[in-house]
């Protein structure tokens, strides 16, 4: 029977089954995890993709938190779970950027959220930064947590002094480290490989230096106390420093006050008593130029003064004063900055941030954690942008109609991997490569109870 009309037909299937929403994360941090673990909760079935860089999980959970602080890593835990949801898969050692593209994915999922952190270090752009033994803090934080590309990290620790560029809890945390008396750091999580070469250390005093002064310090109070507790340390404060902070205490927010009362109890406190190490922070030095041959000898430094009204916004401005110090080794820990993985990615290159507005990059594109925020907060701060961002694609799912049709998600994705012959590594794979990781540590935990 033939049938013809005069207008021409539009084949339609009418299906009651509803779509699946696909949705690809790219990197496995907090941020994507967090994302991941609302959606899960709130979508009928979704299909959850978290695509990874790396052949393990966890971002800078793993790679970024310092080995002695095991509290913070225990979120680990909540991802796992997440991780082990049927309706969520890691899919690791897949890049976004040379294994896939954005385009590729946008046509595979109705949601990309991009999620792949801040990876790469601000630099300090003066002379002498190339010189030998002048260090990213964020190799030498890779360097302790095991990164495989920084685990042949060239550091020199021989020398007595060292000179950190920045008062983040980062430099801190590198501080800490490296002052850890070693039968300490031994129950750490730390790499073997730094292990060793810490226990060989000379170093005696490192200067933590900030542009501004006491009130702007970014480092914050857990991190100042476990210095203030080091054993064997003394910390030494310039008393100059601190002239006329006191006078602001009544006007400065809760955690700011607490900040600062302990710096200025710490000051007033402070003695020569028998440590054989020194913590020192100095405020309102910005460096000029790093000096030295073969390696590192000196650093030049020039003097601020605070300009601004709003006094814990105030701006560092030069004066004509220098003065210089001696060190053996120079850590800079400015800060992180974001890469632009694909040229389809609108990136703000100063900011190093990627484009967005309200986290929303373009229709069914989305960012979340460093990567639109900026290197800034701690895992909590990250978790509240994740749950918001999740939040604005469920609404959006709706408002803006994203599951108007069929995806392929990782089915069309596979294919373009297996061109490639990419080894996608699955959540049961990492955790064959966990239980390796820990039994092995578990080995060199034995060895050292006999030894000792
Ligand atoms: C040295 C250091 C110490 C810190 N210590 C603490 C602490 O003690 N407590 C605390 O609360 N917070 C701490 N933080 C902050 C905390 O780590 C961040 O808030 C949080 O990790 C940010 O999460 P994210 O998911 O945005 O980024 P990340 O954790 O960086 O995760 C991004 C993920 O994306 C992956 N990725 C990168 N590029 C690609 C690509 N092209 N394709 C696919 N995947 C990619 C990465 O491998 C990584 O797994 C620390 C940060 C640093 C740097």
């Amino acid at each position: 029977m033939s049938f013809k009309t005069s207008f021409p037909i539009i084949k339609r299937i009418f299906s009651t089954v509803p779509i699946k929403p696909k949705i690809c994360i790219v990197g496995a941090g907090p941020a994507g995890f967090y994302t991941a673990q609302h959606l899960v909760k709130k979508l009928e079935k979704p299909e959850i993709d978290i695509y990874e860089r790396l052949p393990v999980p966890f971002g800078l959970v793993r790679f970024g938190v310092a080995p002695d602080h095991p509290d913070v890593k225990n979120v680990i835990h909540t991802f796992t779970k997440t991780a082990q949801n049927p309706n969520v898969r890691f899919l690791g050692n897949i890049n976004l950027g040379s294994n896939v593209t954005l385009e590729q994915l946008k046509n595979a999922y109705h949601v990309v959220l991009l999620t792949y952190g801040a990876e790469q270090s601000k630099t300090l752009n003066i002379p002498g930064e190339n010189i030998n033994n002048v260090i990213e803090a964020r190799k030498i934080v890779g360097w302790y947590n095991g990164i495989p590309w920084d685990t042949d990290l060239n550091i020199d620790l021989s020398g007595e002094k060292v000179a950190i560029f920045g008062q983040g809890n980062v430099a801190i945390d590198v501080a800490r480290i490296l002052l850890t008396p070693i039968d300490e750091l031994k129950k750490t999580d730390i790499t073997q490989h730094a292990l060793d070469a810490i226990s060989t250390s000379k170093i005696k005093t490192i200067s933590l230096i900030g542009r501004r002064g006491p009130l702007q310090a970014a480092f914050t109070i857990k991190e100042l106390r476990e210095m203030l507790k080091l054993r064997n340390c003394n910390t030494i404060w310039q008393p100059q420093d601190f002239i006329g902070v006191s006078e602001h205490l009544p006007t400065l927010v809760r955690p700011r006050k607490r900040l600062t009362e302990l710096m200025l109890k710490s000051l007033k406190e402070q003695n020569d008593s028998a440590c054989n190490k020194e913590f020192k922070p100095i405020f309102h030095r910005s460096p000029l130029k790093i000096l030295g041959k073969s390696k590192v000898e000196e650093v030049v430094l020039g003097v601020n003064e605070l300009k601004g009204d709003d006094i814990l916004n105030q701006k560092s401005s030069l004066t004509d004063i220098r003065e210089s110090i001696k060190c053996d080794l120079v850590v800079s820990s400015i800060g992180y900055k974001s890469v632009q993985a694909d040229k389809d990615i609108p990136f703000d290159s100063h900011r190093g941030i990627v484009n967005h507005f309200n986290n929303k990059v373009d229709k069914g594109v989305y960012v979340s954690g460093w990567l639109g925020t900026g290197p800034t907060g701690v895992i909590l701060t990250t978790m509240g942008n994740a749950f918001a961002v999740a939040d604005l694609i469920l609404q959006d799912m709706k408002e803006e109609n994203l599951l108007n049709n069929n995806k392929g998600g990782f089915e069309e994705i596979i294919k373009l991997l297996n061109k490639q012959n990419v080894q996608v590594v699955s959540w049961q794979d990492w955790e064959k490569i966990d239980q390796f990781e820990q039994s092995e540590g578990k080995k060199n935990w034995e060895t050292e109870g006999e030894d000792s």
